[in-house]
Parts: C-alpha cells; sequence; structure tokens
C-alpha cells in the first residue's frame, strides 16, 4: 500500500550538513533554553522560572567567570575560535515576564541573551499551549529589548511544527517572519529558533536560504549538528547551582548519544 512508508523511503535521512555549517561536537557551546521568568500559580508544561531562580542561575554563571551572551556573539566567538567563558542565554516565544523580569537582571550582570520573537502573534499570548495563557511582547515592547542591548531572533511567524510542511508554508513561517521583524528593528535578522525544536533537512535549508546565520535547535543529533541546528539545555525551576554544574559538565555526552534526528 502507498502510504507513509513510500514517502519514508524517499526522503534521504539525514542531508549532509553544508561545510560552513559544520560544527564538531567539540567545540558546540553550552546555549541556555529559557521560556519564561514569572512566578506563576501553574505551569503545566515547566517553561518558566521565578525571578529569584533566574537571579541564582545569573550568579553561578558569573561565579564560574562565565559570560552570558547572546547567539550572534557567541557564534561570532565559536568561528573564531575564542568561545571560552561563554554561555548562550535564549528565551523563546517572548513573553512579556522576560521583558519585566529577566531583562534588569541581565543587565545587572552585563549579559546579554537572543529572544526569539513570534513575528505574527506580537502584543497576543500563548495560544498554542495547552494550559496558562501568558502574554506575548508588542512591537513597543520588543524594541524596547533591542534597545537595552538584547538580540532579537525569529520564533517563526505564528509558531507552528516546521518538519515536515511545505515549501510554501515554510516560507511564510521563516522568510516572512524575517522580513516583518527585520522591518520592525530596522536592522537585518541574524538567528532562528525552531518552534518546538521541530525541524528537518528542509527547515534548515529554508533558514538558510532566507539569509539568517545561524538557528537553535533543542535535541539537535549529531548528524544534524550545525550554526542551522545549535543544541540547547533546558533550564527550568528545579536548576538550582548543583544542577547547573551538572548540566555544564554532562551536555555535550548527552548530545553525543543523539546518534540518529
Ligand atoms: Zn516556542
Amino acid at each position: 500500500m502507498a502510504g507513509e512508508h513510500d514517502q519514508a523511503t524517499v526522503q534521504p535521512r539525514a542531508a549532509p550538513v553544508a561545510a560552513a555549517d559544520r560544527l564538531g561536537l567539540g567545540r558546540v557551546p553550552m546555549i541556555l533554553m529559557y521560556h519564561g521568568v514569572a512566578d506563576v500559580a501553574e505551569d503545566p508544561n515547566q517553561l518558566c522560572v521565578t525571578p529569584s531562580r533566574f537571579a541564582e542561575q545569573m550568579t553561578w554563571l558569573k561565579r564560574r567567570g562565565l559570560r552570558g551572551v547572546g547567539i550572534s556573539t557567541l557564534v561570532e566567538a565559536v568561528r573564531a575560535g575564542h568561545q571560552r567563558g561563554l554561555v548562550g542565554i535564549t528565551f523563546d516565544d517572548g513573553y512579556v515576564s522576560v521583558l519585566e523580569a529577566a531583562l534588569p537582571e541581565l543587565l545587572r550582570h552585563g549579559f546579554t541573551a537572543s529572544m526569539f520573537i513570534i513575528s505574527d502573534r506580537l502584543g497576543g499570548s500563548n495560544e498554542w499551549d495547552e494550559g496558562p495563557s501568558w502574554p506575548l511582547m508588542s512591537a513597543d515592547q520588543v524594541g524596547e529589548l533591542a534597545a537595552a542591548g538584547m538580540e532579537v531572533g525569529s520564533h517563526s511567524a505564528t509558531h507552528r511544527r516546521l518538519a515536515g510542511i511545505g515549501a510554501d508554508q515554510l516560507e511564510a513561517e521563516v522568510t516572512g517572519s524575517r522580513a516583518r521583524l527585520g522591518e520592525l528593528l530596522g536592522t537585518p535578522v541574524r538567528g532562528f529558533a525552531y518552534p518546538y525544536g521541530s525541524m528537518d533537512a528542509a527547515a534548515r535549508q529554508a533558514v538558510r536560504d532566507a539569509g539568517y546565520d545561524w538557528a537553535c535547535a533543542v535535541q539537535a543529533s549529531v548528524p544534524e549538528l550545525g550554526f542551522m541546528a545549535l543544541p540547547r539545555v533546558y533550564v527550568g525551576q528545579r536548576d538550582d547551582a548543583r544542577r547547573m554544574t551538572a548540566k555544564r559538565l554532562l551536555f555535550r555526552g548527552q548530545i553525543a548519544a543523539r546518534r540518529h534526528p
């Protein structure tokens, strides 16, 4: 019977990563992944850390002589071979709580971060999640982030899964969001983060073709590793200093264990 099986055999298991985008496991930097920073009553998807926990995690970085930076800064350092002491900090979705609670703490430490904004949901809420509703930043609030020195990246146009979708839809989510955010900021958008970490070779290629310089995944596998699929380390409310230290020691080993997409 024709169907899913036939399609699966036509698609390559993993398209080769272009030479310029390749990144060996030993050079993969630590990139932290956050969503909201707020004291919320209900958080079934574990997307928030409280402001006090976030402050503790930033202090943990500082005490170890590490500096939190946005991903364009980090990627430039990796390419130049000067990434020692740098840790990437990222926030997905663009929650207002990031502007209110994370930004002051980042500035207090002299850190920067990359914030991934959903271009067609400015001023909206996280309707795609089942669970509590949290407000997303407006266009003006995204401008405030950029003015404070934070990097603004794209998190697609509408927050849909990109793996397996058609070329037109990919174009709208990837190229469309870059154009809209670039117009808003008055400067080219360099980075992308795949919603739900969902990507395939076509999505990575679309991101490259749209003119992005790098993209953040979540659990990229070894064959997918590269500047178009930078893996990230989830950080949650349970992550005190001891757990942060463990995550730092273990993250490359965990990537190495993911042999297949
Ligand atoms: Zn998201």
